[in-house]
């Protein structure tokens, strides 16, 4: 039984499919106007594990992650100043369409580097163009709109409920992100369809019926979420900032047009924070993932830094805090190198017997992991569990303990587990050994059968010059790269 916290109730409920075997999730997606940084990434994290903890469970899951390429504008103290993407094109002297197609490329590759699962879906913003004007009609024909000079507007005032979503105080919280407009009836109405202005000359324009110009941000995930998933679908998630306008807004539109709210449960990932400051473009303290990178991390760790933390819980991003993660991930593919590695040492004389402490010791993981998962979400739990489970069962593998059908049964619930963390599916080439690394050790063998081992030994600090470590357990020689 899955738990989800939701934030359209503020509880945590438990998941129940709207149609059986299946999740529909809509996850609000980047603005391809730059590199995202490594806070967005979080979002996506998030998404996946969400996604992964379904299929998981053997539920058919159908995601989209939108990519935003149009109408999403910067607010600076309440004045619009561009549209991100108009604005990035015209900075870096390129067209609209070399901004879309380089930044979205980006985003798919740190897709790719954190095993993110790419989603059923994609779509992009400036696709639907007709789906979001065919809402903004449906808004007018009801009576939630007006016309200003600027645009088309949502009248927030049309609808009670406006507001309720999050349980947020709008007048503190969402006053920030709003933009100031003298053509505006309330503070919370929002455009729905802007007028592009002459002196801007947009390179992404269209017709309308009510003049030519662009949508505005929040109409486009309503537009796509109701094609790609139908409505009402499971899940909407995004992340925490999201909760106050963007969410309020599609919810709004949703409601007048269809009399629904578009989803049953909405889960919303808290910023990661440098210093106490959320990490933004805008506050200059982002990093990318290229960034980290090129100062010698792997993608994984951060990924398990992220995962180390509940989604809900904010988390200050420190390099010591990433290299830490980097190490535990080390740690944790070393042991499962091992596994391998006595399963297949001990391959020809296998025992067949299980020790009961060993089966004791997987169910008592197999249970830690399912409840905390379950529950929310709790990959941190879940986590704290397979690291008390490793440091178990390192204790008898070091002691030569392990059988190979021991070895072969640990490393399985492992990576079955894993199929929710997603840290483990490269571990295998990252420590697969070079050929002439075989060969040197093969003769080394050799020589410590001989018991030659003043030479063994010089090998051995020859190849640690090289950065390869061996170790000589009982069960032959482990190598590893540092
Ligand atoms: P954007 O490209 O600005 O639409 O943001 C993409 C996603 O990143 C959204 O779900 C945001 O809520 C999320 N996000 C933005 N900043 C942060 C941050 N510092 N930490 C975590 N998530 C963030
Ligand atoms: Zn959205």
């Amino acid at each position: 039984m899955v738990y989800l916290y939701n934030t359209l109730t503020l509880t945590k409920e438990k998941f129940k499919p709207l149609v059986r075997g299946q999740v529909r999730i809509y996850s609000c997606g980047p603005t391809v106007y730059d590199f995202p940084h490594i806070g967005n990434m979080r979002a996506y994290v998030f998404s996946d594990v969400l996604r992964r903890l379904f299929e998981y469970h053997n539920y058919k899951v159908i995601q989209v992650i939108n990519i935003t390429d149009v109408g999403h504008l910067l607010v600076e103290d309440g004045n619009i100043s561009q549209d991100k993407i108009e604005n990035s094109a015209r900075i870096q002297r390129k067209t609209v369409k070399e901004i879309i197609d380089f930044y979205t490329k980006v985003f798919l590759r740190y897709l790719n580097l954190l095993q993110i699962k790419k989603p059923t879906y994609m779509p992009f913003a400036s696709q639907h163009i007709s789906e979001q004007i065919k809402i903004i009609q449906i808004l007018e024909k009801k009576g939630y709109t007006y016309l200003t000079d600027e645009g088309v507007y949502f009248d927030t005032s049309k609808l009670k409920i406006y507001g309720s979503f999050g349980g947020i105080d709008l007048t503190k919280e969402g006053v920030s992100r709003l933009e100031k407009s003298s053509f505006k009836k309330n503070q919370f109405d929002f455009a729905l369809w802007r007028f592009s202005k002459p002196q801007e000359k947009r390179q992404q324009e269209w017709q309308s019926p009510w003049g030519i110009g662009f949508p505005g941000w929040h109409t486009e995930c309503l537009a796509m979420d109701k094609k790609y998933l139908g409505l009402p679908f499971d899940i909407h998630t995004g992340g925490v900032d999201h909760i106050s306008v963007h969410h309020q807004n599609e919810i709004a539109q949703a409601e007048s047009a269809f009399g629904v709210n578009p989803a049953r449960y909405w889960m919303h990932s808290e910023f990661v924070v440098v210093n106490e400051e959320k990490m933004s473009k805008s506050l200059k303290n982002f990093l990318t993932l290229d960034d980290i990178i090129k100062k010698g991390f792997e993608p994984l760790s951060l990924r398990l830094l992220y995962l180390q933390a509940h989604y809900r819980q904010k988390i200050n991003f420190t390099f010591e805090a990433l290299k830490a993660a980097q190490n535990s991930l080390q740690n944790l593919y070393r042991f499962m190198k091992k596994l391998s590695f006595i399963g297949s040492f001990t391959k020809s004389k296998a025992e067949k017997q299980i020790d009961l402490g060993i089966k004791t010791a997987v169910s008592s993981y197999k249970n830690i992991f399912q409840k905390s998962i379950d529950d929310d979400l709790n990959t941190p739990k879940a986590l704290a569990g397979l690291f008390d489970f490793i440091t178990e069962i390192e204790k008898k593998l070091t002691a030569g303990l392990l059988n190979f059908n021991e070895a072969k049964l640990i490393k399985g619930t492992i990576l079955k587990t894993d199929k929710v963390f997603g840290l483990f599916t490269k571990q295998e080439t990252i420590y697969s050994l070079p050929v002439e690394i075989e060969k040197i050790l093969s003769q080394r063998e050799k020589l410590r059968f001989a018991g030659n081992y003043e030479k063994a030994d010089k090998i051995r600090l020859k190849l640690l010059k090289q950065g390869w470590h061996i170790e000589d357990t009982k069960y032959g020689q482990f190598a590893y790269r540092s």
